[in-house]
């Protein structure tokens, strides 16, 4: 698997949270703190995301999310190990 982490290695405690650098579309029945959010450029509501590229939302030393209970509906729906995930690691780890 070149370069790519063995499925059973990936683990979001190993992981610098790369899929909170994606875009999160809010959907109508997320609910969350209104100055982590933002408008895309097509008037939808997304999270807030900071220069650095991660979501508004993230803890930056422990990286893990400050909002976890309320966190939106596509965040609870990203799979740990999908081939989305697998894929968003490796595009951090690329140099
Ligand atoms: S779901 Fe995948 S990309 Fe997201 S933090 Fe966990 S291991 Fe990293
Ligand atoms: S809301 Fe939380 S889980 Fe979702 S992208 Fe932001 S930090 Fe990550």
């Amino acid at each position: 698997m070149s370069g790519m982490d063995h499925p059973s290695a990936i683990s979001c405690a190993t992981c610098r949270a790369c899929c909170c650098r994606l875009e999160v579309l809010l959907m109508g029945d997320d609910d969350v703190p209104v100055g982590l959010t933002a408008q895309d450029r097509w008037g939808g509501w997304v999270m807030r995301r900071l220069a650095d590229g991660w979501c508004a939302a993230l803890d930056r030393n422990t990286m893990l999310c400050t909002i976890y209970e309320r966190r939106p509906m596509i965040c609870r729906e990203y799979e740990m190990g999908s081939s989305d995930c697998i894929g968003e690691r490796a595009a951090l780890d690329r140099p």
